[in-house]
């Protein structure tokens, strides 16, 4: 069985749901991962920030306008009345649920439960139109089967085991509908994989049930060589290995959730990328395989700070790099680049909530500099092809761009570089012109 997940402008409105379903019914049974209609999530954030704000008004204003939104997408989607009635049933349970925390405390239970409200309608009404077209489908809760753990970590011996488990309960069908994004955590309560996480549902899946093909359907013809909302004559790239994609997902290429590629990976299944605009189009395969043609892509990876720690006991002092890291993990916030020096030990961070904590204690071993916004651009491809030379093409296509940390020789598919974000879209730019496309 394959596993295909389609993004929320894939599910963007009733024509793009319509074609959707006229995409995936070929009689192939499958299970389909959807995520929410494209800008709701982001409006179930706004009206979160509002909540906690305690600016209810607002955060009202904000709910009557989407669930309007909602009702017209019900009156276009179905063409029966009773269709029409159940969808709006649908709908109305959502924004009675969201409505629930415009009194009382908000909390982080109440945000990920108005967060989860965005894939719970789009399944739900796209079951109930592949029902209204006489398609044998099923919905899958997810929150019955999808868990993390207290580290926020994907259990998946729970899931493998869950999902069987409903599978069997809901009965044999053509087509499997199920959420994206969305899981319990290890409280049980209502929670999620962070933002872009139908991604990772559907590579999670896929390893649970050991699919033939995990499929991730968007509105790009597939993993291009540089960020295409940033640059200017970005191409598409036939195929991946499983390590590049991670590298590149993991160091903020948009197009797949950064830990979508582990599960595929793990379990060997084949990860396909795909354009909903353009179904015919064979997309990007990722997979085991390296097909060994040196440098492949760059990414960027924003909200980074590098955090410098200059010591004169560092001097010939072993232990040093252990303190400084043991500090890190006792405030679980991992480290992405490393430099380091006689004197001084650079660190990059993208999680800065436990940074005030960080610093104090860092301050014992000696003086502490923090950059922020700062980006990582990530350079993939295989290295060992590229044989000599590799750092020296990458430096030469830099020139004038004002690095603050390099990575080199961590593993055999990366190299990155620390710049300013101002410089960002410029050092791309110049990867694309001079490494990528020259
Ligand atoms: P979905 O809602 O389907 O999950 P996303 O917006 O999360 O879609 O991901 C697709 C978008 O990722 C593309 O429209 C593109 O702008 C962006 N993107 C960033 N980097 C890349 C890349 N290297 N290749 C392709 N798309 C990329
Ligand atoms: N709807 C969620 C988000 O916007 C998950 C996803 O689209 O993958 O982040
Ligand atoms: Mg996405």
């Amino acid at each position: 069985m394959k596993v295909l997940k389609f993004g929320g402008t894939s599910v963007g409105s009733p024509e793009t749901m319509r074609a959707v379903m006229d995409l995936i019914t070929d009689g192939e049974q499958k299970i389909v991962v959807l995520s929410a209609m494209s800008g709701t999530t982001n409006t179930l954030v706004e009206i979160s920030g509002y909540l906690r704000k305690k600016n209810k008004d607002t955060a009202r204003i904000f709910i009557g306008n989407l669930e309007v939104k909602y009702k017209k997408v019900v009156n276009e989607l179905f063409s029966s009345d009773e269709n029409k009635k159940l969808g709006l049933k649908v709908v109305g349970e959502s924004f009675n649920t969201i409505k629930s925390f415009t009194s009382g405390n908000f909390g982080e239970v109440g945000e990920n439960t108005i967060l989860a409200q965005g894939e719970l309608i789009s399944t739900q009404l796209f079951a109930l139109l592949m029902n209204e077209n006489d398609y044998n489908t099923e919905l899958l809760p997810a929150l019955d089967f999808m868990r993390i753990d207290e580290d926020k970590a994907a259990e998946t011996q729970f899931i493998r085991k869950n999902i069987k488990t409903v599978l069997k309960e809901v009965g044999e069908a053509d087509y499997y509908i199920t959420q994206g994004f969305i899981c319990r955590n290890a409280n049980n309560e209502i929670d999620n994989l962070q933002r872009g996480g139908s991604d990772y549902t559907a590579s999670l899946i896929g390893a649970a049930i050991e699919a033939e093909e995990i499929q991730i359907w968007t509105d790009i013809d597939g993993f291009h060589n540089n960020d295409p909302r940033f640059v200017e004559n970005t191409k598409k790239i036939d195929h991946l290995s499983f390590y590049e994609a991670a590298e590149l997902a993991y160091f903020g290429a948009k197009i797949l959730h950064p830990q979508t590629v582990l599960p595929a990976r793990v379990s060997n299944i084949p990860v396909r990328l795909k354009n909903t605009m353009n179904p015919t189009d064979e997309g990007t395969l990722i997979t085991a395989e390296s097909d060994g043609k040196g440098i492949k892509a760059v990414a960027a990876k924003d909200g980074i700070s590098a955090v410098k720690i200059r010591s004169g006991r560092m001097l010939m002092a072993y232990g040093f790099l252990k303190n400084i890291f043991e500090i890190f993990e006792k405030y679980k916030t991992p480290i992405d680049m490393i430099s380091t020096s006689e004197v001084a030990v650079s660190i990059t961070i993208d999680n800065t909530q436990n940074l005030a904590e960080i610093r104090k204690e860092l301050d014992k071993f000696g003086i502490v500099e923090v950059d922020s916004n700062m980006s990582i651009v990530c350079i993939v491809g295989d290295i060992i092809q590229e044989e000599t030379g590799f750092a020296s093409k990458v430096f030469r296509a830099l020139d004038g761009i004002p690095i603050r940390m390099i990575s080199y020789g961590g593993s055999r598919y990366n190299i990155s570089v620390l710049v300013p974000t101002s410089h960002k879209k410029e050092t791309l730019q110049a990867l694309s012109n001079n490494l990528l496309n020259s």
